[in-house]
């Protein structure tokens, strides 16, 4: 009888430790091999409407593929058209995935993978902005295919977020789909920082997300709470990336991001820039952070 209940015990500690009680970690030689590949010289900067771009997009799209992960509605690859403001018309197209959970009430976990192409024939490689966010994403798709998580998950990688975050304005006008998301979160820009700091951003204008974060494993990174006051003035990050489609229209959002550094909009925001160190706690923080969300 006592050996049963120790061996009962023990089974208890087992299954404890397989289900998704605790968030799980990171495939950190995916994730390299990720940022690697998107900010490599091949994809020319990712500008919309581009080669490297369309190159881009079918990396991330046989990932999703690799992964199983399922495709939103009929495909991966959801077009829309931008007006410039010469009148040309150019074709941006976002990259989305879905993970069914036990509500339909859905997570939209977003990140955009274009950036700025070739200027004066430099390539700006946007490894940090925003291959890093990218790379991110399909880790957490990756783990998220594998479980089912309490809410719909939908991973949606947009285009033509430089100049005008065109790609998640495209993703907010389906209302339809809208009604049932209840929290966008967007990485841009989550591979460096030398002291160390991510910002979670939007707990000004969400403040019953801040509890939440507050209580997740943040390892060696500080995790920093800001830059959504209206008194931030220029530092007031609110509308600068894909959240701010998801605000404007009443959605709750949490966006990570790092504080601009020497390489922002540089042809230096190279792979090499990256601190792959810092790079892989920032993404298991996150994921730690969508763990917990998913969760509540
Ligand atoms: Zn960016």
């Amino acid at each position: 009888m006592k050996k049963l209940t120790i061996l009962s015990l023990f089974l208890g500690v087992l299954i404890s430790c397989a289900s998704p009680e605790t968030p799980p970690t990171l495939d950190t030689d995916q994730l390299i091999e990720d940022i690697r590949i998107l900010s490599s010289d091949e994809m020319q900067g990712r500008l919309v409407g581009t080669e490297g771009n369309a190159m881009a997009r079918a990396y991330i799209i046989n990932r999703f593929e690799g992964m199983g992960l399922p495709a939103f509605r009929e495909s991966y690859a959801h077009e829309f058209s931008i007006e410039r403001n010469n009148g040309d018309l150019v074709e941006g197209t976002n990259v989305i995935g879905i993970v069914e959970g036990k509500s339909d009430s859905m997570i939209v976990i977003t990140a955009h993978y274009d950036h700025l192409g070739v200027r004066d024939s430099l390539i700006f490689n946007g490894a940090d902005d925003n291959a890093s966010g990218t790379s991110g994403l399909l880790a957490m798709a990756d783990y998220f295919t594998q479980i089912t998580p309490n809410h719909t998950l939908v991973f949606a990688a947009l285009d033509a977020e430089e100049g005008g975050l065109n790609g998640a304005r495209a993703f907010v006008r389906d209302s339809s789909l809208m009604e049932k998301v209840v929290l966008n979160i967007n990485m841009d820009m989550i591979s460096q920082n030398d002291k160390n700091e991510l910002y979670a951003v939007g707990t000004y204008h969400y403040p019953e997300l801040k509890p939440i974060l507050e209580t997740i494993d943040t390892g060696e990174l500080s995790l920093l709470f800001g830059h959504d006051r209206p008194e931030d003035g220029n530092q007031d990050w609110t509308f600068s990336s894909d959240h701010g489609p998801f605000h404007q229209i009443g959605i709750p959002f949490i966006y990570f991001g790092v504080e601009d550094h020497e390489h922002y909009h540089r042809p230096t925001d190279t792979f090499e820039t990256v601190p792959q160190d810092f790079y892989k706690k920032s993404v298991q923080l996150i994921l730690n952070a969508v763990f917990a969300l998913d969760n509540h």
